[in-house]
């Protein structure tokens, strides 16, 4: 997706999944910044933290959704020490981060940038505070002979500033302006550029006690095509600012006060459908909190959510299943599986789906020459050959195979050849448990074994498990899971 107006700070709504999924950025406290994506399903977000990406100490961060790539890379600028640094990530494949990129020196706060303008591929925009008082402008030429080369720095603004949120209306008679609206001394200043122009002018100062960088967006769903502001207080919490877009000379009103906690900047973005609902996700000194914005006429602000640290395993899927009896499709009893491991803290990040074409395999026997199956290290001849299939699996990945049936009949069986960390299921033997089949296999390769009491998750017996409540597992096997080199820690 484009940069959308309907967007700032370091979140956006990209094209993926039904509803559109979040992508957030902010500064770890651990140094570098975290990496998120928000699930969006039909009422809420499902946040998970994908990995913490680069070093040092990042102070302010903001991210669009460019027009690169096949979906859409995502491009991250980043004020690193005294650097302005550039980071961007592959939208498809391995979905790599790239940088830092050094674009320009001497800055601090909290930088912004918009991918706006005229052409296929529009500049970069960014604006960021200067060390020294005010803010430096600068863009990417992205014209097909720019070369990505960056411009020399506008400066423009005056003061200490520590953060600032930069828009490219594209409505009304603002159309191609470029407005900011940055902090300055407790209160909020907005700068703007007439479109055509090059030349920044002081348009005005509003707000009292403000404490962060702010988010600045243009809404267009709802009744009215308005600006909205959304920045940090200095006595807690937040406040929203809004202001008729169509106007140069209406006022900026103070709609809203709401939240808690002490933030150092927001992000904003309102979503495509939803009813123009707004999202944002606020930083603390270590995590962040998601708060909602109901719909019109009273758009009233639920929250905070705090964003879970989530421990993380990295599955990939192999299919060789081909029945139709089921309803499920592998994909979507992972996904299922998924969420319900979301609930007690691990996120199964799957990184792959792939269909296997091994026919002799489909119905897998299990059994050893010694009688045993399934159990400690008895790995079956057919085990061994179906495991050698890890296809660019990294050591401490799992992968989950699925078949049609086994030999003798189980749901499914965990146990795989040294190093070669995996598990079977089978279609025919789990029917509509399969998600709950596909979480008990994983447990074993977690390090959990049998437990005798019902109701649980490592019940060796399906028919004493309520299939229709969450997975129960008690704390001891939690943790004994977190501590399995297969999982990993969450950094942020
Ligand atoms: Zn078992």
């Amino acid at each position: 997706m484009p940069y959308s107006p309907k967007h700032s700070g370091a979140m956006a709504q990209g094209t993926s999944g039904q509803y559109g999924d979040f992508e957030l950025v902010f500064p770890c406290s651990k140094g570098g910044f975290c990496y998120y994506t928000g699930d969006n399903q039909q009422r809420d977000t499902r946040w998970m933290n994908q990995l913490c990406e680069g070093k040092g100490n990042i102070t302010g961060i903001a991210m669009i959704q460019g027009n690169y790539g096949t979906m859409g890379n995502l491009e991250v600028v980043a004020v690193k020490g005294k650097d302005l640094v550039h980071y961007w990530r592959e939208d498809t494949g391995e979905r790599k981060w790239h940088g830092p990129f050094l674009i320009t020196s001497g800055v601090q706060g909290v930088p912004s940038i918009v991918q706006a303008g005229a052409g296929v591929f529009a500049n970069f925009e960014v604006v960021v505070p200067r060390r020294g008082g005010g803010l430096l402008y600068l863009q990417r030429d992205n014209s097909r002979n720019g070369g990505f080369a960056w411009s020399q720095p506008q400066q423009f603004g005056v003061g200490n500033i520590s953060g600032c949120s930069l828009l490219r209306p594209n409505v009304g008679s603002l159309r191609g302006s470029l407005e900011v609206v940055a902090i300055h001394s407790g209160h909020l200043v907005h700068y703007k550029r007439e479109a055509g122009s090059t030349l920044w002018e002081y348009a005005t100062t509003f707000g009292n006690g403000i404490s962060g960088s702010p988010a600045f967006i243009q809404a267009s769903v709802g009744s009215k095509t308005m600006f909205e502001i959304v920045a940090p207080l200095a006595s807690g919490g937040l406040v929203h600012f809004r202001r008729l877009h169509n106007s140069r000379n209406s006022l900026w009103t103070q709609v809203a006060t709401f939240g808690e906690g002490k933030y150092s900047a927001v992000s904003l973005v309102q979503h495509n459908d939803r009813e123009g609902k707004m999202d944002v996700v606020a930083v603390k000194k270590k995590g962040a909190d998601h708060y909602i914005c109901g719909p019109e006429p009273d758009y009233e602000w639920t929250g905070p959510f705090e964003l879970p640290s989530l421990a993380r395993v990295r599955l990939h899927v192999k299919v060789l299943w081909t029945s139709t009896l089921y309803a499920l499709s592998p994909e979507i009893a992972v996904l299922i599986a998924r969420d319900m491991f979301l609930n007690i803290g691990i996120h199964i990040e799957v990184l792959s789906i792939e269909n296997l074409n091994l026919p002799d395999l489909m119905v897998l026997d299990l059994m050893t020459p010694s009688g045993n199956y399934c159990k400690e290290s008895y790995v079956s001849e057919e085990m061994e050959q179906l495991y050698e299939h890890r296809n660019n699996v990294g050591d401490d990945e799992i992968v989950a195979y699925f078949v049609d049936a086994t030999i003798p009949a189980l749901g499914g069986c965990a146990t795989y050849p040294r190093n070669k960390p995996g598990f079977v299921v089978s279609g025919s033997d789990s029917g509509s448990a399969i998600s709950y089949i596909i979480l008990h296999e994983l447990g074993h390769v977690l390090g959990l074994n049998h437990t005798k009491k019902t109701d649980r998750l490592m019940n060796d017996d399906l028919n004493n498990v309520n299939l229709n409540q969450d997975v129960m597992i008690s704390g001891m096997e939690l943790s004994k899971m977190l501590r399995s080199r297969y999982v990993t820690k969450p950094c942020c």
